[in-house]
């Protein structure tokens, strides 16, 4: 419990002794029961409890009446309550302050709470760097680690910080990162991030990151920050208050006025206290607690769920547009395949193969795009990038770049098309890299890339739970490009594109479907920023370490799992459904109540006690967002 909410606690204890005291001292069996038979002083004497637990919210009404934003939760409690005690209700009038601050302490008790959990159970934050000094190690802030020192890892250790392997092997456990549990095994050279759980051996980090900018830091910020962004059902929740509190208030007075005067002129007593007595029970029933409390909270348990199973959402608008994907569209490279590709050809070279590798593999050696990475595989020798200058990556055609003082040329025939270069078309099935020298032909080398092992189930997977439409946009060639959609039951494919294609053709399938179908994309958040941003809910994966990707997509996918995409859904289907459960369950239930109170049936007891009850269920009902183990 934190400062504030142990100052409202401790009102609450005063202002239940206080009103059990006043209970002793005006009991008819008590010598002082004279204190019961006047009025005023028992006004006084309940005015004190009322005073100690209510003031806050008096204030409150007062500053809202002034600001002319009546009508809201501190406004019907203060109306309905100073109208209790104005009726002699002096009980009920402290009663139903008194709930009503016992349910907001409760609600802010349990948000602060899964706040709490939901940080604890990622279990990522790392307490401690050692840092290795002189004579050993020692135990330091991970704030205060600089680049490029080394830091040491033992087992059952948390890794604080993003670097490199350059002492020891281990087995890493990324299960707080990505939901799975299968460790990985790093080596020396090998990047790991921070979050990782150190299994096995001692390993020596260099660090390449400030603890602020290490994966560890990015992800608790973006998920602590994702409760910041609203979605379209909080937002709806603001907007029905705005006219439901007028509305119920509007309906209080006149069920204070109108029964009677009608009686009057039927000819019967008026009643008044007894009508205003229901227009107040009716004005406490209708307060929206739990409505304005679940809604948030259970965004807030989905985005936890969500992280703990490795899938990262920004904001609850994502979740709810997630959970409303009719059209998913792919990108192809490093998304439904592997991007690891092999050299399965060298053709029409003017030079031996292993010098025109040698000289892509330099060409490539400052590109992150998996044809660079898979093209330094498969040289095998160290880089010198010394060798290059002027690199200069074109995107979804190729690179250019100066190896020893040579003007390079590598990419598809578009590139070729671009230099004016004479290309040779080539009759084998793979990705064709044409190279060119000084303007020149140079050959080219033929490379092919494999399926993720889980893209078919991926794909199924997601028809089966509704995405009738898949669709997917590569920069790669045709023939490739259809292979592989067949092979995986994609219902639409479109190659040869450049990003700003694939940016155009979202948008054409944003434009012809019906605007309640949201679509995704998915992909690897190498040169697709600007389709991730402008598709209704962007998808990267695989973006563990990609800053890039981290920031341009609106979900982030940990590991580069395809069936992550179905199981992201899922989670965003459930979440949606508990919080229309809980719409339809505290409007139910109030509308059910408010009736009751209209016809004199409730009172301000039963009042109270149904909406500290629909709150505590729906908050319940809430946290179960938080499970998301067998979607
Ligand atoms: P995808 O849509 O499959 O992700 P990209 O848009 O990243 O593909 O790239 C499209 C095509 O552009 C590639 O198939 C390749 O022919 C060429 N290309 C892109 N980047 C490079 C690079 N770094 N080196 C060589 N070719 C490249
Ligand atoms: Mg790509």
């Amino acid at each position: 419990m934190n400062k504030k909410q142990k100052k409202v606690l401790k009102r609450i204890i005063i202002s239940i002794i206080l009103l059990v005291v006043i209970a002793i001292l005006t009991s008819e069996s008590l010598a002082f029961s004279f204190l019961s038979d006047n009025r005023w002083v028992r006004l006084v004497l309940y005015l004190v409890p009322y005073m100690v637990i209510g003031y806050d919210i008096l204030r409150k009404a007062i500053k809202g009446i002034k600001n002319r934003q009546v009508f809201d939760e501190n406004f019907l409690m203060a109306v309905a309550t100073v109208g209790a005690m104005a009726l002699g209700e002096y009980r009920e009038g402290v009663a139903v302050m008194l709930f009503y601050q016992i349910g907001e302490l409760f609600q802010s008790y349990a948000v602060g709470k899964s706040r709490r959990n939901i940080s604890e159970l990622m279990d990522i934050r790392p307490d401690y760097a050692n840092l290795v000094v002189e004579d050993g190690t020692s135990q330091v802030d991970p704030d205060e680690v600089e680049i490029g020192s080394i830091i040491e890892v033992a087992p059952g250790e948390k890794v604080p910080i993003d670097g490199i392997v350059v002492e020891g092997t281990a087995s890493v456990n990324t299960s707080a990162l990505t939901g799975e549990s299968v460790p990985r095994t790093v080596n020396i050279g090998d990047e790991i991030i921070s979050g990782c759980i150190n299994m096995t051996g001692v390993l020596r980090i260099k660090t390449t990151k400030e603890f602020g900018e290490s994966t560890v830091s990015k992800i608790l910020d973006l998920v602590e920050n994702a409760s910041s962004k609203k979605s379209r059902s909080e937002n709806f929740i603001s907007r029905f208050a705005h006219f439901y509190t007028p509305a119920v208030c509007y309906g209080a007075l006149i069920l204070a006025v109108l029964p009677p005067v009608v009686r009057l002129i039927m000819g019967l007593p008026a009643d008044f206290g007894d009508w205003i007595y229901r227009a107040l029970t009716f004005l406490v029933i209708s307060c929206p607690c739990a409505l304005v409390i679940s809604i948030p909270l259970t965004f807030f348990a989905g985005i936890g769920g969500a992280s703990r199973a490795g899938v990262l959402v920004k904001g609850s608008n994502y979740l709810e547009a997630l959970a409303g994907v009719k059209h998913i569209v792919f990108d192809k490279t490093g998304t439904l395949t592997k991007g690891i590709f092999e050299v399965t050809g060298i053709h029409h070279s003017t030079r031996e193969n292993d010098e025109l590798l040698d000289i892509a593999a330099h060409a490539e050696s400052y590109s992150n795009h998996p044809i660079a990475k898979s093209i330094q595989a498969a040289h095998g020798k160290d880089i010198d990038k010394s060798r290059v200058s002027d690199v200069e990556e074109i995107s979804g055609k190729g690179i250019t770049a100066k190896v020893d003082g040579r003007k390079v040329a590598i990419g598809n025939a578009k590139l070729m098309e671009l230099y004016s270069v004479d290309y040779k078309e080539c009759h084998h099935v793979g990705t064709i890299l044409h190279i060119a020298i000084d303007d020149e032909y140079a050959g080219h080398i033929v490379i092919s890339d494999v399926l993720k092992d889980n893209s078919k189930s991926a794909i199924s997977k997601l028809k089966k739970i509704g995405v009738e439409h898949t669709v997917m946009l590569t920069g790669d060639i045709k023939s490739v490009a259809d292979y592989v959609a067949g092979e995986l039951g994609i219902s639409e494919v479109k190659s040869e594109l450049l990003p700003g294609d694939k940016v155009l053709r979202v948008e054409e399938i944003l434009q012809s479907k019906p605007s309640k179908e949201k679509l995704a994309f998915v992909g690897d958040g190498i040169n697709d920023a600007p389709v991730l941003s402008r598709a209704d809910v962007g998808i990267a994966m695989g973006a563990l370490g990609s800053d890039a990707a981290i920031e341009a997509a609106d979900i982030v996918l940990m590991d580069d799992d395809p069936l992550k995409i179905a199981k992201a859904i899922g989670i965003a289907k459930k979440c949606m459904r508990i919080v229309y459960e809980n719409i339809y369950f505290a409007i139910g239930i109030k509308l059910v109540c408010l009736l009751l109170g209209a016809l004199g049936v409730a009172n301000m007891w039963l009042a109270i006690f149904a909406d500290v009850g629909v709150m505590v269920i729906a908050v319940l009902n809430a946290i179960r967002a938080l499970m998301v183990k067998n979607l």
